[in-house]
């Protein structure tokens, strides 16, 4: 039986739950004995998912304390001996998997968007050279195998109810923090396309009239995307590029306008809920893919719906009567 490890990352709880799909994958489902790590938490949210919770337990280490949270995964892996140890690619968990693979001497595959098993080897995929190819990256060295899984690409969906246990951690190598919080404030809204609920996605079709996309975007509170033609018209930043070499994204309602759908760029879309394309071509392969085509120009379907929004606000709210 193998033994795998997840970091839960309080700021990111869906991708760290989402790891447990990758390790079904990587071992086969019930395989591998499931620890999930959490800081000063007992880890709620994963009781009845994996078969034991570790909390570490020192109040004296906050969750921007690489430093400290280095020394206790490592000493983890010192009493537990994990097979593999994944991470969420959130902010925290890319600073943390190369701090500790480094202290592990093993290797780390970052930014994983796949297993495959080729040969009997495993191979964990991440796109390199900016997107241009997919690399396969076997480990040969020793265990455990690290790695931080990029968000929003796997689905953990599990109705089964593990008898959890929790254990309690207090570390023993804990130094002083270098780091010192002054001061946080609430985010006020993101600006990453992977926390959007409605995307507005623009491609070739819109070229230079991207902009008007925000029209929309700000009727819907909704964030602003773009296919690579988009960004590599210097009309975007790559920030904001869906796609396999942009940024994977699950919102509930994603609108391709004038989007092809090339694989590349429907490799970025996952477990969306719903997708309106608009394309003056109805065979383009988006429109196969989406539960509503509408066939004609991206522009004049942005300007009517905005019209139609915003009239039908007026009628709400009396404002012409
Ligand atoms: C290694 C590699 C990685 C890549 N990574 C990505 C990636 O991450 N993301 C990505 O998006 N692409 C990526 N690409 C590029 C990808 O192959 C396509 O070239 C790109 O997605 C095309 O963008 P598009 O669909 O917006 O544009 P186009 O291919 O130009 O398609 C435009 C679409 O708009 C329609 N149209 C035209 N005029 C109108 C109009 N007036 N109104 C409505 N519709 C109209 C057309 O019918 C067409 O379907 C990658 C390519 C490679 C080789």
């Amino acid at each position: 039986m193998k033994k795998s490890l997840i970091y839960l990352d309080q700021e990111n709880i869906q991708n760290s739950i989402d790891l447990l799909a990758v390790i079904d994958l990587m071992y086969g489902k019930g395989n591998s004995t499931t620890y999930a790590v959490c800081l000063n938490h007992l880890g709620e949210e994963v009781t009845g998912l994996v078969d034991y919770i570790i909390n570490i337990k020192d109040e004296r280490i906050e969750n921007h304390d690489l430093v400290n949270l280095t020394n206790c995964l490592d000493e983890l892996q010192k009493t537990y001996a994990f097979d593999s140890i994944l991470i969420p690619a959130t902010q925290t968990g890319r600073m943390l998997a190369p701090r500790l693979s480094m202290r592990l001497h093993v290797g780390l595959v970052a930014d994983v968007t796949a297993i495959e098993h080729q040969n009997g080897n495993l191979e964990m995929v991440r796109p390199a050279f900016s997107g241009k190819i997919m690399a396969g990256i076997v480990n040969k060295g020793r265990l455990p195998i690290m790695m931080s899984v990029r968000q929003n690409v796997f689905n953990y969906n599990s109705d089964e109810s593990k008898n959890t246990e929790k254990i309690e951690f207090l570390p023993t190598n804990i130094q002083p923090s270098t780091i010192q919080l002054l001061d946080s404030k609430e985010k006020e809204r993101s600006l990453d396309i992977r926390d959007s609920e409605i995307l507005i996605s623009g491609g070739g079709g819109v070229q230079d009239n991207f902009h008007c996309l925000d029209m929309l975007a700000q009727q819907l509170d909704a964030q602003v995307s773009a296919s690579r033609r988009i960004v590599d018209s210097g009309l975007a930043s790559r920030r904001i590029q869906v796609g396999q070499s942009g940024k994977t994204v699950s919102p509930r309602l994603y609108i391709a306008l004038g989007i092809y759908g090339s694989l590349q760029h429907i490799e970025g879309l996952n477990n969306v809920e719903n997708i309106i394309s608009v394309n003056i071509d109805k065979d383009a392969p988006i429109c196969s893919l989406s539960d509503i085509v509408v066939v004609g120009d991206a522009v004049e379907f942005i300007e009517r719906l905005v019209k139609k929004i915003k009239n039908n606000r007026k009628i709400e709210t009396g404002e012409n009567l």
